[in-house]
């Protein structure tokens, strides 16, 4: 019929008690402009693109007006901050406008963030400035690119008002698109309250979006927990496996689905070191890269007690019960770790020497101050080259501490069956040439905020939304920094 159809937006998290969230009246931006939608996403939630480019669809991811089957609502969250627990956070510059069926029958969530001030913004504006909206367009793509569990990035717009940082920034705003936004913190919030019954009702709500098939379990909620230790479990391996940092692992950070969620002060890795930290508010390198699956155990942790209630009427039951689910995180965790380092290195069958074999590379690696994601690229590139490993030992300082471990590489892969061909094609499936490395990201936000230039944007984009491809033409994109290129520190998304 040709006429643009707003979302079929329904609203399920808006129908749990009031307690649950808060219903924020619209706080409309001067003038919206659409800086990009991401049709192909829009398409696999079964959204129409000429609605959501159309004045009242950009009004709509602007905050400033919404179709009538909309019910904007702030939800409720606590949270550990840094270890420290604070009672109330919530949606303080966020609002979930509704929820669509995408096109394999998945719900998920819309929300916008940036889209002004709540209940819960705590002296907070409720504004996003461009720059952070942009990093978390462009890294939350390239990861679901890599394969990664994480929230989605359907929009971004230019609000046409300022916010004011350190300085005077355009301010904007990004469609986040997720399984749904139940973080650990949305537990910890009932539980710091005493509020049993809203721990229940949000623990029957998440099985039945997330984990279904666990109500046929003995214990439900137990089956809860275990399902979001494993997924999280998974997901830190991943994130470990492609240089990942997320920077501000707090529990409101952590969603109960298993996907990233809240990219701030996020960064990939450059050089390969384990103790590597970017994020400025991280003194401590609490969320440091090797940190992230010690501390994604400690929030499962925090997950667990809100949950005890439900486990067992009998408090030393119900702990006991929580304990043995938390010690599975490492078994789940290394399983996934080792799995996913051995395809990276195509060793197809397992060995005795290959978990000795892989750390001796990584320790190599951190030795010789050499590139996370090019050294493992390069190795593929590298399998049948004459002369060796040409391409990836330039990566190390001392070239030939490379060598001397790429020869036990080569005998170890010569018991396996396989045609270089197919090993470098399986290698360079799971080993990305392009990751959005934090000087590409810097560049593209200063041309954004300087001469409201996007080209930028769109370039990068494109490049690490296809992240194993070779692109020969956009080589310069998979480079390190160069020495006055390199991004020492990351700041909070705000
Ligand atoms: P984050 O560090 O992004 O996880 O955010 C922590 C808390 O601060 C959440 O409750 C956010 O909603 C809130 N917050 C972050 N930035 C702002 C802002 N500009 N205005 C109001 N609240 C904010
Ligand atoms: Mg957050
Ligand atoms: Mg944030």
């Amino acid at each position: 019929n040709g006429r643009p159809t707003p979302p079929p937006f329904e609203n399920t998290y808006a129908a749990l008690p009031d307690r649950f969230f808060s219903r924020p009246d619209p706080n409309p931006v001067s003038s919206p402009w659409l800086i990009r939608l991401n049709r192909q996403l829009a398409d696999e939630l079964g959204l129409d693109p000429e609605f959501l480019e159309s004045p009242e669809g950009v009004a709509m991811l602007a905050g400033n007006r919404f179709p009538d089957n909309t019910q904007p609502i702030a939800q409720a969250y606590a949270g550990h901050q840094f270890g420290n627990l604070v009672p109330q956070l919530g949606d303080g510059r966020a609002l979930l406008i509704g929820e669509v069926i995408d096109r394999s029958g998945r719900r998920r969530d819309i929300q916008l963030k940036g889209s002004g001030p709540t209940r819960f913004s705590r002296g907070g504006d409720g504004r996003a400035a461009v720059g952070p909206v942009l990093r978390e367009y462009i890294v939350s793509e390239a990861m679901a690119a890599m394969g990664i569990p994480t929230t989605r990035s359907l929009a971004a717009v230019l609000t046409g008002d300022p916010v004011f940082r350190e300085r005077r920034l355009p301010g904007a705003v990004l469609t986040r698109v997720a399984a749904s936004h139940i973080r650990i913190g949305t537990f910890q919030y009932f539980a710091i309250r005493g509020d049993t019954d809203g721990v229940k009702m949000l623990a029957d709500y998440a099985i039945d979006r997330h984990y279904p098939s666990v109500r046929e379990q003995a214990n439900p909620y137990i089956s809860l927990l275990r399902s979001v230790i494993q997924a999280q479990a998974e997901l830190i391996a991943r994130w470990m496996l492609i240089g990942f940092i997320h920077g501000v692992m707090n529990t409101d950070n952590m969603s109960i689905s298993g996907e990233t969620i809240d990219y701030g002060p996020c960064a990939f890795m450059d050089a390969y070191h384990p103790a590597t930290v970017f994020s400025s508010i991280d003194q401590f390198g609490r969320y440091g890269y090797a940190n992230q699956p010690r501390i994604a155990v400690w929030n499962l942790a925090r997950l667990a007690e809100t949950l005890l209630p439900l486990f067992s009427e009998k408090e030393d039951e119900a702990i006991a019960q929580a304990e043995e689910a938390l010690r599975q995180f490492q078994s789940w965790y290394e399983a996934a770790l080792h799995a996913g380092l051995s395809r990276k290195l195509a060793l197809f069958r397992e060995e005795e020497g290959d978990l000795g074999l892989i750390s001796d590379l990584l320790e190599t690696m951190s030795r010789n101050e050499a590139d996370f994601t090019l050294t493992f690229r390069r190795l593929a590139d590298d399998l049948d080259a004459p002369e060796g490993y040409g391409a990836t030992r330039t990566l190390f300082r001392d070239p030939a501490a490379f060598d001397a471990w790429a020869v036990r590489w080569h005998e170890r892969l010569s018991r396996e069956p396989e045609y270089d061909a197919d090993r470098r094609q399986a290698m360079n499936a799971v080993n990305p040439k392009y990751i959005p490395r934090n000087h590409r990201i810097e560049a593209v936000i200063n041309a954004a905020v300087d001469s409201a230039d996007f080209a930028p944007f769109e370039e990068l984009l494109t490049v690490v939304t296809k992240p194993f491809d070779e692109q020969p033409e956009m080589s310069r994109y998979a480079d390190p920094p160069l020495e006055s290129e390199r991004v020492l520190q990351t700041f909070c998304g705000t």
